[in-house]
């Protein structure tokens, strides 16, 4: 495995203060390797939005980091905890080095404004010594590599399909040449075809500009396809991260197992869709021990009173009692 990029250490999130506060994100570490794509996974509600918000410190109130670091080692120079940045560093940080496209960013664009301005006013911000010209050439290059042809560059939003416009949006993410990229539901609010087709051109991208990605959604069969990574969400918690490829075989943790049941095989025989019973936990009245026991199938013992630790097996780590017996 490369050396890690990004490493969120023991974060703690909660939604309000005092008597009143949610527990959002609880004691979540995971790395994002240089040039890997990493999927997170999970259920509505889980946390992965928070997650992502929380770690390049987007939080909108009332959420509050409550604890943790998350380190990040620039391709060059020493790494440093991104929640330790004043306001400034932070405004360099983001872009330059992280970029995020959230769920529906494409509706983000200014309507009034053609695509081209929206892109060069990123580079105008960031890289004030720019020459004009580099700069539409900078556009220009950035809309090609999307897949967006140059006689577009003077289109307005509207006049765009959803999916070119997403397009635009990953291509303003890239267009700093962050070295990672976080995508929070980045395509579905499109049909499956241009998602698929989007995700394809975005791995086909990293592999030549060489970021890293964090691709979060509650599409696990996407997320088996294209990342090499999968880590799972539930109730603020990573329960299981695996390679994809171990995780699509053999599941380690019931949940896990749960949402692989929920979609049609990928490949090879068909298989029953099972689903997971019940619904995902209220943060308010999270269950004790295992949050997950009851729905999970092979509840025993423990699981109602002690709470699974994330463990490591091999090149996979889970948090489930069977696991650990
Ligand atoms: P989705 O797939 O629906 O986006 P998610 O996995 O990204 O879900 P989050 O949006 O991160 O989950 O939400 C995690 C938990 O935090 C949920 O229980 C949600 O109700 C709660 N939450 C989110 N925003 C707030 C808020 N502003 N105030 C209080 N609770 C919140
Ligand atoms: Fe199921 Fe127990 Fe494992 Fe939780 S710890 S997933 S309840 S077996």
């Amino acid at each position: 495995m490369t050396e890690p990029v990004l490493e969120i250490k023991n974060l703690n999130v909660d939604y309000g203060l005092g008597d009143q506060s949610v527990h959002a994100i609880r004691d979540v570490s995971l790395t994002l390797h240089r040039g890997e794509v990493l999927g997170l996974a999970g259920e509505s509600g889980s946390g992965k939005s928070t997650l992502a918000y929380g770690m390049t410190r987007l939080l909108p109130p009332p959420g509050v980091i409550t604890g943790g670091q998350v380190i990040y080692t620039p391709e060059s120079g020493d790494p440093y905890d991104v929640l330790q940045l004043t306001d400034r560093q932070l405004r360099g940080f983001r872009w330059s080095e992280t970029a995020i496209v959230f769920q529906g960013a494409m509706n983000s664009l200014n309507p009034v404004h053609k695509i081209s301005t929206q892109l060069t006013d990123v580079l105008r911000a960031h890289e004030p010594k720019m020459s004009e010209s580099s700069r539409n050439a900078r556009a220009r290059e950035m809309l090609k590599l999307v897949g967006i042809a140059a006689d577009r560059m003077d289109a307005y939003p509207h006049q765009l399909s959803g999916g070119m416009r997403q397009r635009v949006m990953i291509g303003m993410a890239l267009i700093l040449q962050p070295q990672v990229v976080i995508m929070d539901e980045p395509t579905t609010a499109l049909d499956v075809v241009m998602q698929r087709q989007i995700l394809g051109q975005l791995i086909e991208l990293r592999e030549r500009l060489g970021f890293s990605v964090i691709f979060i959604t509650h599409d696990l069969s996407l997320l088996v396809e294209f990342s090499n990574r999968i880590a799972i969400m539930y109730g603020g918690r990573i329960v299981e991260e695996a390679p994809a490829s171990a995780l699509y075989r053999d599941s380690l943790h019931p949940y896990s197992q749960g949402l692989l049941g929920s979609f049609p095989a990928l490949r090879g025989p068909r298989r029953e869709l099972t689903g997971i019973p019940g619904s995902p936990p209220d943060l308010k009245g999270m269950p004790s021990g295992c949050s997950f026991h009851p729905r999970c199938p092979k509840a025993f013992d423990p699981c109602a009173t002690e709470i699974p630790v994330l463990t490591a097996h091999g090149d996979r780590s889970a948090a489930c009692w069977l696991v650990e017996r």
